[in-house]
């Protein structure tokens, strides 16, 4: 079992988190230990900074369309679609 120091996307805690195979298109997938969750990594990288989600859901929540969201915080439209997709799902 290989623990490695990947934070889990849906806590942010870095120590539960291990490797659990590869997903679909071959990326690795990590298990968290806390939220009992496997996720894939490869496609959070790209905004993969503190506060990042938490930025884009407020802007959002405050009427900023997409695209501004995403030129303001220098990130992908696709990353902000994904993360209030993400966000929406969590509730
Ligand atoms: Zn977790």
């Amino acid at each position: 079992m290989v623990i490695i120091e990947v934070a889990c996307r849906y806590c942010n805690k870095t120590h539960p988190v291990r490797k659990h195979g590869t997903g679909r298109g071959g990326f690795p997938r990590y298990y968290c230990n806390d939220c009992k969750r496997t996720f894939q990594l490869s496609y959070s990288y790209q905004a993969h900074q503190p506060g990042m989600r938490e930025k884009i859901v407020e802007m959002a929540s405050s009427g900023t369309s997409i695209r501004r969201t995403s030129s303001t915080l220098k990130v992908g439209i696709n990353t902000v679609m994904r993360y209030l997709k993400e966000e929406k799902e969590a509730r």
